[in-house]
């Protein structure tokens, strides 16, 4: 059995565990409402996409167009996608 006195013991002097804990934890659960409540302002919002300048394809913004694989102002080839499944 440990020494009731040591430092950082959770036993009391007088015997018995202590009702103690310092992990900051929530005190008590949410409801389901609560909850629910809180997820009702989870939106789906539609993907920004951008125009290629090259091919004119929806793209996401900053990405590589997947479908002509140019990247930036200057149309700069950087997937070549013709080769991709052949060779
Ligand atoms: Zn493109």
């Amino acid at each position: 059995m440990p020494d009731p006195f040591v430092a950082g013991s959770n036993m009391h002097p007088a015997g018995g565990m202590v009702e103690e804990n310092n992990v900051p934890n929530p005190k008590r659960k949410f409801s389901n409402a609560r909850r629910d409540k809180r997820r009702s302002n989870w939106k789906i919002t539609a993907p920004t996409l951008v125009r290629c300048g090259n091919c004119e394809a929806l793209h996401v913004p900053h990405h590589v167009c997947p479908s002509c694989g140019t990247y930036g102002s200057n149309h700069r080839q950087v997937v070549n996608l013709r080769r991709s499944h052949s060779a």
